[in-house]
């Protein structure tokens, strides 16, 4: 009995809430969107962000900014969770995806003051992310990935948005270079695993351009003992991820010694298990151990004795990276140890001081599938920066390698996009036409912002760039980002893959019809005394 004057009471209050729950979330995407929007594109501003432990992070990445800034709405806390997709999906665009979801969401508010019903704006705007999709496959053009200088061309245009941009040609260099050491063909299909395969050290100190991509790979370790070789060519290397350790007994074992040959019985087994793993490993005349776990000093001693140089403690993703860059695989029993599993592809194994840390180079491969990339520069935020943007450059050269199409960048594959909805809206109902074509409208928002972070006059320039869409039909032309006049793109060189405006359209309108699907926020935190109410309305 209880329960039903709350539903009634609720379902009276309803409608009332559920447009201003849409239009509050609206409000909290626009809101994001705004702080973001002056990072897009080469006149970008940069953001300096305090988190709470003091530090600072310096950037313009999209992403980079949202991950440090608290919200509290919850549509604002989706619009965050949107540019940490698109990183992980492809890695750029995650500052337009965000400009372009809050302005997808914008001019929907016109259409819900107007009564439109929500489901009438979200179906035309499926309808128009699936031609705008197909549009984007028709505009692109192929490109060859075997050629350096465009593939450098591609990357520089993507990252000359960014702090970086004064060493731009060397980092360009640098994700071309890591990218295609991990790319791998297997069965027909390419494989690029950027993050497992390509760890960017940063080394403050030194100056950044004694950053490299190192022909192998290199890891924050030193020798287990001192008197190990620090410096071999040509190493045999063995990679282990057990440990060289007498196995201790689990921690409830008692062993009641009562007679002093006990004792030293004890000794002498821990003793023989050691030599007994340690003559399986040099059974195989390695260089080189690397192992994920412990070495005992008895270990070591053998070891020593058999002129072999052992790393304990490597992390299990740098054991995966030796043993793509070596060709060694990684055993878990030494007794399973087999010639097969030994790497010789290193030409050169070094442990080198940089500042005052060792580190272990194992580099010279010959066919090297994985690789480190040396960041070195003045201090450790600019080298953050300067890793993020790095990412960004291999994030583009691995989507251009994967999927080899490309579109003109500056907003002009946005107009004409939009000129070709704009074509296509014709043909649908009158209601659906008015969501549709706001879709197109709001896919001007990447080049007005790019006019407008450059000061120049958005009207002007951006009703001479539609003039030029509809009456040219060229594709190319759009914001030359530096000035704010208007550029043919393939002209100035800044063009963009495929895989990446195609994930940020999916993005930003899958985005905005989630939002606009909401019309209730039920919280779970309930205050006091409002415990019933609450709870009918969550029920509800
Ligand atoms: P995101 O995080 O979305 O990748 P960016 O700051 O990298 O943001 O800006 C990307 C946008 O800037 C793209 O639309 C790209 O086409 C455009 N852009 C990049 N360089 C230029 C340029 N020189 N002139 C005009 N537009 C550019
Ligand atoms: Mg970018």
């Amino acid at each position: 009995m209880m329960g039903r004057p709350v539903l009634v009471l609720s379902q009276n209050t309803k409608r009332e809430s559920g447009r201003k729950v849409q239009i509050s979330n609206i409000n909290a995407a626009k809101n994001i969107a705004d702080i973001i929007r002056t990072c897009l594109g080469p006149r970008a501003m940069m953001k300096m962000l305090l988190d709470p432990m003091g530090g600072i992070v310096m950037t313009n990445d999209g992403n980079a900014i949202l991950r440090e800034i608290q919200v509290q709405h919850p549509a604002a806390k989706t619009m965050i969770e949107i540019s940490r997709t698109q990183d992980e999906e492809v890695g750029d665009g995650t500052t337009s995806v965000i400009i372009l979801a809050g302005e997808m969401l914008s001019v929907a508010e016109h259409f819900l003051e107007q009564q439109i019903h929500p489901t009438v704006v979200i179906s035309a705007y499926r309808q128009a992310l699936d031609d705008m999709l197909n549009i984007l496959n028709e505009i692109s053009t192929p490109v060859d990935p075997n050629d350096r200088d465009m593939m450098l061309k591609i990357i520089k245009s993507a990252i000359n948005t960014k702090a970086l941009s004064h060493w731009s040609s060397m980092a360009c260099n640098i994700a071309l270079d890591a990218v295609r050491t991990v790319e791998l063909e297997e069965n027909g299909r390419k494989e690029i695993d950027i993050k497992k395969y390509a760890k960017v050290e940063k080394v403050p100190g030194g100056v950044i351009e004694d950053s490299c991509v190192l022909k192998g790979v290199m890891l924050n370790k030193d020798v287990t003992h001192p008197s190990m070789r620090r410096l071999i060519k040509n190493p045999r290397i063995v990679l282990l991820d057990c440990s060289l350790e007498y196995k201790k007994g689990e921690s409830q074992t008692d062993i009641e010694i009562t007679k002093e040959e006990d004792f030293s019985r004890i000794l002498k087994m821990e003793e023989e298990y050691i030599q007994h793993i340690c003559e399986d490993i040099i059974r195989l005349k390695p260089d080189l151990v690397f192992t994920e776990k412990g070495i005992s000093d008895l270990a070591q001693h053998y070891l020593i004795k058999a002129n072999i140089t052992a790393i304990r403690r490597v992390r299990k993703t740098d054991n995966n990276r030796i043993g793509r860059a070596c060709g060694a695989r990684i055993a878990s029993r030494t007794d399973e140890l087999r010639e097969e599993d030994v790497g010789t592809g290193a030409g050169l194994f070094e442990v080198k001081k940089i500042g005052d840390e060792y580190f272990t180079f194992v580099t010279e491969c010959k066919d090297p599938k994985a690789c480190t990339i040396l960041l070195r520069g003045p201090c450790k935020e600019i080298l953050a920066e300067v890793e993020r943007n790095l990412q960004d450059a291999m994030q583009v050269c691995r989507n251009v390698l994967l999927e080899p199409c490309l579109l003109p960048g500056g907003g002009a594959v946005e107009m004409a996009v939009s000129h070709r909805l704009m074509e296509k809206s014709r043909a649908l109902t009158v209601v659906e036409q008015w969501p549709y074509r706001a879709v197109a409208q709001a896919l001007e928002v990447i080049p007005r912002t790019l006019i407008q972070n450059c000061g120049a006059s958005t009207i002007r320039v951006l009703t001479s760039l539609r003039a030029k869409h509809t009456q040219e039909g060229n594709a190319s032309w759009g914001v030359n980002g530096e000035t704010g006049t208007l550029a043919d793109m393939t002209e100035l060189g800044v063009c963009e893959p495929l895989a990446v405006k195609a994930q940020t359209y999916k993005t930003a309108v899958e985005a905005a019809i989630l939002l606009l699907r909401i019309d209730a926020i039920v919280s779970g935190h309930k205050k006091k005394g409002e415990e019933k109410t609450g709870g009918g309305q969550g029920a509800e």
